[in-house]
């Protein structure tokens, strides 16, 4: 197929709407970022790349970076972990609190706040120290995305410390629950960091190309997890990747994806390729406006859904 032809056409069938919605301002820092940015970048399973816009520009990952930390944790706890973290739609905003105190501070899934909260707490416990942890987060992330230099914003990091009472509340509620054995600050501070990376949208597809390959990079044949963790890993992002959108996105797109309120999208086409779109304004669910449009031209032209 020709997908840089295919891009392009997205490029300018999806320009009006590039801009529309907002950029996340309750991230001081995230708030400065210029709404009017695009960039998709395509990688398959054969090593071919594609790309339009600005596919070099790194911007802040945000929730993608759920994907990353919940691969870790399934790799180290396996079914355990579903113990402490559900995989159901919670049908709720991502920062939402009601649900959790209805159901004894177990989350819903590991991609709204909460469950990815708990997440974090896993790897911490695990590596005994939360610098450690975020050392060997990043270094997960450099390994899938075979690029060495990825780091954490501090700016954006501290900007979303600084008002982060929402999420401290959760971890507090969590807490609680005792479904969390770290200090609720150092995990929510561990979580703020992971979610401050930054990363351009030829990494981000780069990096989910092994979700693409039953768990092992088709290219350096190095193998991250297991076909069937692959398999629930997706199955998660299908049903809980966008929050309270994630009906409409599996209805619009019908592919797994990962969003962050940085503005990018993280999809997946099994057997086939990873895919990576971004730009900062959001619709009101907190996901890309043009990016999920997007992806929806992306799998109408291609019909590369799962469906
Ligand atoms: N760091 C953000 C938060 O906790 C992540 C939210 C998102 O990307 N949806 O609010």
């Amino acid at each position: 197929m020709e997908y840089q032809k295919i891009l392009e056409e997205i490029y300018r069938e999806i320009k009006p709407e590039i801009g529309r919605g907002k950029v996340a301002d309750y991230i001081p820092e995230l708030a400065k970022v210029d709404p009017g940015q695009f960039a998709m970048s395509i990688v398959t399973v054969e090593g071919k790349s594609y790309n339009i816009g600005e596919t070099k520009k790194r911007f802040s990952i945000q929730s993608i970076s759920k994907l990353f930390t919940f691969t870790m944790a399934l790799k180290m706890y396996s079914k355990e972990l579903y113990k402490r973290v559900g995989v159901e739609p919670s049908g709720s905003p991502f920062n939402s609190l009601v649900q959790l105190e209805y159901e004894h501070g177990i989350p819903r899934n590991p991609f709204i706040n909460a469950g990815a909260i708990v997440v974090t707490d896993s790897l911490i416990d695990h590596y005994k120290d939360e610098f450690i942890t975020l050392e060997n987060i990043l270094n997960f992330i450099r390994a899938i995305s075979t690029t060495p230099d990825i780091n954490i914003n501090p700016y954006v990091a501290k900007s979303e410390m600084e008002h982060g009472y929402r999420n401290r509340a959760l971890a507090n509620l969590i807490k609680s629950f005792d479904n969390l054995h770290s200090d609720p600050v150092v995990c929510v501070e561990t979580y703020f960091k992971h979610c401050a990376v930054e990363m351009n949208t030829q990494e981000l597809a780069r990096s989910v190309l092994f979700l693409a390959n039953r768990g092992t990079d088709p290219i350096t044949k190095k193998r991250f997890i297991t076909p069937t963790q692959a398999k629930r890993i997706n199955a998660v992002m299908l049903t809980c990747g966008h929050y309270d959108a994630s009906g409409e996105f599996a209805f619009h797109v019908g592919l797994p994806g990962k969003s962050g309120v940085g503005g990018g999208i993280v999809a997946v086409v099994p057997g086939k390729m990873g895919i990576c779109v971004w730009s900062p304004a959001l619709n009101r669910y907190g996901n890309s406006h043009a990016g999920t449009l997007a992806l929806e031209l992306f799998t109408q032209k291609t019909k590369l859904s799962i469906f």
